[in-house]
């Protein structure tokens, strides 16, 4: 069955939600075409199968901004705030050793597909090949990004690697490489320099965590606090190392020329100071907002309320991320999802139709992908999910029903694995008479 109407309460994309709205679609083996959608007495098709979805919200297929497959396998970790960071971080790397990289990198995907994305900006931290391979495997368009460590004299083996791996990137892969200096806490100026450089001259994809806590910006502004002592127990605040801070006043101002032009992803950016949003936003960078892991990490309590609604108003591209599983509520994390986060945004904030584009369309220009595939236009369609509204509100619209419900999103579009039917086959296969 190639051309299907589905018949939902309603569709939602980046451009707002429409009540009664049909969509009319060609499935053609992997792809998945829209050929129109309106109101449902318009929306036809002699030669259509027609598929009622009562009580469901269709939106396109999510981009996750920001996730690192490779630790799926840890699972839900609680943070201890009175140990802190750095013992979490010592838990984190003793946990790592011990993980199969591969099967955590596919279990990953199999969440990533189960939370309705279809594209993600995946941190390899742990096995790059296979984090590439797992997927060029799966269905999902993927930037996967090298992590790069090294401040001081440690540099150049990091420069090593980023010249190593821009030999390799190809721009018009499915599944493309980009480079991920870690965080200005643990990546020196020049690594950060030379990938912007590769951005800039290549369109390598780059990304880093930026200014995530209070203690980032200690360290940048004044060459102190907890990271410093995390640095020093790990016999990495050499002179050369400690030479680079205590020079900018934020994080976002100690990279102020190296963000321009250079299409970064930004992890976090917690803490952002008026000074910092024209930077921002002229240097055409894309902050991946993780609202739960901020609130994991008490973030707001020290910084105050993420600055996304600023960022916005200032022309910056703001995309959700779902960070890594550790920081996910148990119940949550058996999906690795944007939803969820876009849904505690809107508990905490009230925000609603601006979650939209930031779980769609605005995680499409950070990966550089076509943004009309995360739309309801006519023609290619990355992929669709169903949201479940039973049980919600009737009186309020549907999108602010999806928001308010927990049901797991439902993805009908693409299949979870290459060889199994896509949701939306299976619906194709018994329409309605
Ligand atoms: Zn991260």
């Amino acid at each position: 069955v190639p051309r299907l109407v589905l018949l939902p309460d309603a569709i939602a994309d980046a451009q707002g939600t429409r009540p009664g709205h049909a969509l009319l679609l060609d499935l053609d083996g992997r792809a998945l075409t829209v050929l129109g959608a309106g109101p449902r007495e318009h929306v036809s098709a002699p030669d259509a199968a027609t598929v009622r979805l009562p009580d469901r919200l269709l939106i396109p297929g999510l981009v996750n901004a920001h996730a690192h497959l490779d630790l799926t396998a840890l699972g839900p970790t609680p943070y201890d705030r009175d140990a802190g960071f750095h013992a979490w971080l010592d838990h984190v790397r003793a946990a790592r050793e011990t993980l199969d990289a591969p099967a955590s990198v596919a279990e990953g995907v199999r969440r990533s597909l189960g939370g309705g994305v279809v594209a993600l900006a995946d941190i390899a931290g742990s096995d790059l090949t296979a984090s590439i391979q797992l997927l060029r495997d799966s269905p999902l368009d993927a930037v996967v990004f090298a992590e790069l460590f090294g401040l001081g004299e440690r540099q150049s083996a990091a420069l090593t690697r980023v010249a190593s791996i821009a030999d390799a990137f190809d721009p018009d892969a499915r599944v493309r490489l980009g480079l991920q200096p870690h965080a200005p806490y643990s990546a020196g100026p020049t690594v950060y320099a030379a990938v912007a450089l590769h951005a800039r001259e290549r369109g390598l994809p780059v990304s880093t965590h930026l200014a995530e806590s209070r203690a980032e910006r200690t360290l940048v502004a004044a060459a102190e606090g907890p990271l410093r002592g995390l640095l020093e127990s790990l016999g990495l605040w050499t002179p050369e190392a400690a030479a680079h801070f205590g020079r900018h006043p934020s994080p976002v101002r100690a990279l102020a020329d190296d963000l321009p032009g250079a299409g970064w992803i930004l992890a976090h950016v917690n803490d952002c100071a008026d000074e910092d949003l024209p930077l921002l936003a002229e240097a055409g960078a894309t902050v991946a907002y993780c609202p739960r892991a901020s609130a994991y990490f008490h973030h707001p309590e020290d910084l105050g309320p993420h600055r996304f609604r600023d960022m916005l108003d200032a022309g910056v591209n703001v995309a959700l991320g779902t960070d890594s599983v550790l920081n996910l509520p148990p119940d949550q994390a058996d999906r690795l999802s944007p939803l969820d986060d876009a849904r505690l945004l809107h508990r905490t904030t009230g925000a609603g139709d601006v979650l939209l584009p930031m779980l769609t369309t605005r995680g499409a220009r950070a990966l550089r992908l076509d943004e009309a595939r995360f739309r309801f236009d006519p023609g290619p369609l990355a992929g669709l999910v169903a949201i479940d509204l039973s049980g919600t509100d009737p009186a309020l619209d549907p999108w602010t029903r999806a928001l308010r419900s927990d049901a797991p999103p439902e993805p009908l579009f693409p299949a979870p694995t290459r060889d199994a039917p896509a949701a939306l086959q299976r619906l194709a296969a018994r329409p309605d008479a």
